[in-house]
Formats: C-alpha cells, structure tokens, sequence
C-alpha cells in the first residue's frame, strides 16, 4: 500500500484539532537514514505497548499488551493495529479525555534496526517479511539490544507473537516492563509526563 494511503485510517480516527498527535500530513525528515523503531507506553483503557517499525516510510505498528520480555521463553501477543506517521516516534504527552486512545502515551524506547531476516543467504525486504508474517530484527533502542521475531499467528485477527531471539542480549531475569520504568526520550514517569502535558 502507498504510504499515504496507509495513513488514512490514522486520520480518520482522530481529531487534530484535538489531540497533540502528529497528523502525519507533513512527512518530517528524519536524522538517520537507518531505519527507526519505538516502544510507547500507553496508559490507555487498559495499559499497553505499542511497538512500532519504520517500513516504507511509516510506523507500522503493533499493541502489545503485556509489552515486550527479554526473555526468549516468553511469547509477547502482539495485535496489528493501525499505521502512525514516522514522527509519532517523538510523541510523549496526553492524549484529551475523549479522543480516540485517551491517557498518557511515553517513549518507553527507541532507536534504529536492523533486518534480519534471510532466505537461504539473501534478506528478505521489510515489506516482504511483514505480508509474509515473518519478521526478524535487530534493535539498537536505549533500553532493548538484540533479536526479535514477529510472527503472523492468527491471519484473521491480524495476531501476532512478539518474541525475544536467543542471543547474547536474551536475559531471562531482567523484567524491564516491570522495573525500567522511565522515558527513554525524557527520563520522565508517566505520572511526571501526565503532570507536565495534560
Ligand atoms: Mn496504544
């Protein structure tokens, strides 16, 4: 799909003149060439996070409601949800009572990666792997390094796993959604960011 296009459903859900979020009408440059991921925290009805990938030009992205784990033992769900802009990966802030996705949104981490994964000895293109439902990356974010696989389980429902690779990154016991609690852009708490933005 056209990266315009694929951006239609995020407009549409959404009311700029209400919500802070970028609306995507305006592609920004961004600094690097690589390219980008970010994890937001998403205080939203429920609590969640969202992973997104640069491909194409967007944020393809995923809810993930138990967020990501490091340790390869555990399958992370990972629902499709709608593409963001690119610059959606630097919105921290609140988004207004009522408006789609309501409650505090964190950059919880971000940085570039890297596609992983090959067919035989060649890389699969980014676009390829994610009609395939087979993605491999490798994150360089602030708080998560090393190998991740998506992976298409349940086509119908747009139902992903998110699993951590077995390499030297893997840590079984580190727990960060529970402990690594503060922005990777701001260093702030989501009760800090609620405060300062809302
Ligand atoms: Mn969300």
């Amino acid at each position: 799909m056209p990266k315009k296009e694929s951006l239609k459903n995020y407009q549409k859900k959404r009311n700029f003149t209400k919500t802070p979020e970028p609306s995507g009408v305006k592609i920004k440059k961004k600094k690097t060439k690589k390219p980008i991921f970010v994890i937001q925290k998403h205080a939203a009805s429920h609590l969640h996070y969202d992973l997104r990938l640069e491909i194409e030009d967007v944020l393809v992205s995923w809810a993930v409601p138990k967020g990501p784990s490091t340790n390869p033992k555990e399958k992370r769900l990972a629902m499709r949800t709608e593409d963001h802009p690119i610059d959606y990966a630097n919105f921290e802030g609140v988004i207004p009572e009522g408006q789609y996705g309501a409650g505090t949104v964190m950059v919880w981490d971000y940085g570039t990666y890297k596609n992983i994964k090959k067919k035989g000895d060649k890389l699969v293109p980014m676009e390829q792997c994610l009609k395939n439902g087979q993605i491999e990356v490798w994150l360089y974010g602030k708080k998560l390094q090393g190998g991740y696989v998506l992976h298409l389980f349940k086509k119908d429902e747009d139902a992903w796993l998110l699993i951590k690779m077995k390499d030297d990154k893997a840590d079984a016991r580190r727990n960060p959604t529970s402990t690594e609690n503060k922005s990777a852009l701001t260093n702030r708490t989501m009760t800090e960011i609620k405060r300062e933005e809302e």
